[in-house]
C-alpha cells in the first residue's frame, strides 16, 4: 500500500508462494489473530483465537472482525471459501514493528501496522483495507496477475474494488450511497477527510501540503506507461465505479470475480475488458446480472479509453 522496498517484497513473497505451493488441504477458514508487540517480525504471540470473544485489545479486535467480515463477503456473496477456497486459515497480526506506515498481505499472513499518526493511523481502522490486502491473496490464487504495469494495475484494482463492496457489505451500502473512497477511516488527525484512493474521482482523494496530491489518471489519457499499479490502477477502479453505478455493487463483484478467475499472469487492460465484456453475457443470461450487462462493461471500458 506504501512504499517501494514493500511492494518488492510483496512481489518476492507471492512469486515465492507460487513456486512452493503445497496442495491446500480442507479448512474451517478460521481467523486468528497475533500481537507482534511492535517487533519486527510475524506471529509473535497468539491473543485472539478461532472463535474466542472479544479480548482489551481494540485494534486486535477491529482486526478479527474485519478479517471475519472479507472471509463472509467472500463466503456470502461470491461462494468462495476463505483466500484459496479451501477454507485456509486467515491469520492476522497487529502491532507489527514501530509507527509501521503500512499494512500487507505477504503471502501467507495479514499484517497491520499502528501508523506513525503523522500521516496514518492504526491499519486496523478501516476495513477496506485488509479486504484490499486479502484481495491480493485471492487474486494469487486465482488470475496469478503480476506487478508490473497494466498487469500490476489491474492487481491493485481489483484490490480496492474487493474492498470497496466488502466496507459496503459491512455498512448495508451500496453503489449510489457508498463514498468510493479507500483508506479513509486509517488517516491521521491531521489528514481528517482526506484519503488513500477515490474509485469515483480518481486524482480527488487528498490533496495537502503533507501528501501533495493525488496523482492517479482517472482514464488512458493519464496512463502512466510502466507506470506504479497504485498510480494507473485509478483507469481500472473508475470503470468498475461506472459498472457498480449501473448493476449494484454486489451484482459487478461477481462479474469482476468471474473475470478474475479467466484472467492469466500477463493480462493487460485490453484482455479485462474482452473477457469481462464475455463474463457479462453469461452471467446475464444466467440471471446473475442485469440483462444490460454487457453494454453496461462496454461502456465503462469505453469511457476510460480502453477498448
Ligand atoms: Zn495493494
Amino acid at each position: 500500500m506504501a512504499d517501494q522496498a514493500l511492494r518488492q517484497q510483496r512481489k518476492s513473497a507471492t512469486y515465492a508462494t507460487l513456486q512452493t505451493l503445497t496442495p491446500p488441504q480442507p479448512g474451517k477458514s478460521d481467523i486468528a489473530i497475533y500481537d507482534d508487540q511492535n517487533q519486527w517480525t510475524v506471529n509473535v504471540q497468539l491473543i485472539r483465537g478461532p472463535d474466542d470473544p472479544p479480548v482489551a485489545a481494540q485494534n486486535a479486535n477491529l482486526a478479527y472482525d474485519a478479517l471475519t467480515a472479507t472471509r463472509k463477503f467472500y463466503h456470502d456473496v461470491l461462494g468462495r471459501e476463505s483466500i484459496d477456497n479451501a477454507g485456509l486459515t486467515i491469520d492476522g497480526n497487529v502491532n507489527f514493528g514501530v509507527q509501521y506506515d503500512n499494512a500487507f498481505w505477504d503471502g501467507s499472513e495479514m499484517v497491520f501496522g499502528n501508523g506513525d499518526n503523522v500521516i496514518f493511523k492504526d491499519f486496523t481502522n478501516d476495513v477496506d483495507v485488509p479486504g484490499h490486502e486479502l484481495t491480493h491473496g485471492v487474486t494469487q490464487y486465482t488470475a496469478g496477475l503480476g506487478y508490473t504495469d497494466q498487469t500490476g494495475a489491474l492487481n491493485e484494482a481489483t484490490s480496492d474494488i474487493m474492498g470497496a463492496c466488502i466496507d459496503q457489505y459491512v455498512s448495508g451500502q451500496d453503489a449510489g450511497t457508498f463514498n468510493w473512497l479507500i483508506g479513509e477511516g486509517v488517516m491521521a488527525d491531521d489528514l481528517y477527510g482526506e484519503a488513500i484512493r477515490s474509485m469515483a474521482h480518481p486524482g480527488t482523494a487528498y490533496d495537502d501540503p503533507l501528501l501533495g496530491k493525488d496523482p492517479q489518471p482517472d482514464s488512458m489519457a493519464g496512463y502512466v506507461p510502466n507506470g506504479d499499479p497504485h498510480v494507473n490502477s485509478g483507469i481500472i477502479n473508475r470503470v468498475f465505479y461506472l459498472i457498480a453505478t449501473d448493476l449494484g455493487s454486489f451484482p459487478a463483484a461477481k462479474l469482476w470475480y468471474a473475470t478474475l478467475q479467466n484472467l492469466w499472469p500477463t493480462a493487460v487492460f485490453a484482455d479485462t475488458a474482452h473477457v469481462a465484456s464475455e463474463m457479462a453475457r453469461i452471467l446475464a443470461r444466467d440471471g446473475v446480472v442485469a440483462r444490460q450487462a454487457p453494454q453496461t462493461v462496454r461502456a465503462a471500458f469505453h469511457e476510460v479509453g480502453i477498448s
